[in-house]
């Protein structure tokens, strides 16, 4: 089956759909369509590659897993204005990258903030804000994979390193 062999190994189609996602609930067509939304974004990833003007650069790692990125941010006005990703990785990882840059390009620097942390609480396992993150609730099933969540809270925590080393 296509995409399968692209997640975690520890991390199958059946794990993302969550633990009460019989067959026939609801909960299961919408995870289904939650593993849609990851691994689409794992396949024609946002904002990939380098960024020459970028402000600040950062490599993070999760040995975990083995996921390696490295984020390009280019900081204008107290405003995202541009954000790309390099790296490797499991789906989680990636796509979590890749949704990351999309929701937060173009956004006031404290506004990426507010989102960071919404998103690393969704991960702790609280109710997501879904007008804050949109899309980003795909990835709420992960918080249910302490192994995972490490995966897909690596793009956020380098971003929020950047902002960090930026603020002077
Ligand atoms: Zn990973």
């Amino acid at each position: 089956m296509p995409g399968t062999e692209v997640l975690c190994p520890s991390l199958g189609p059946r794990e993302l759909r969550g633990r009460d996602g019989g067959p026939e609930s609801l909960s299961m067509s919408l995870d289904s369509l939650y593993q849609e939304i990851i691994l689409d974004h794992y396949r024609k990833p946002r904002n990939f590659g380098d960024l020459p003007e970028a402000s600040i650069s950062m490599e993070h790692e999760n040995p975990v897993c083995g996921d390696h990125l490295a984020l390009h941010v280019q900081l204008r006005d107290g405003a995202v204005e541009d954000i790309k990703f390099q790296g490797k990785g499991c789906a989680i990882s990636m796509s979590s990258a890749s949704m990351m840059t999309e929701s937060v390009k173009g956004r006031s620097v404290e506004e990426t903030r507010s989102t960071i942390e919404s998103f690393l609480s969704m991960l702790r396992g609280e109710s997501p804000d879904e007008q804050v993150l949109g899309d980003l609730v795909a990835l709420q099933g992960v918080s249910q994979f302490p192994v995972r969540v490490k995966c897909a809270a690596l793009a956020w925590t380098a971003l929020r390193q950047c902002l960090r080393q930026t603020e002077g």
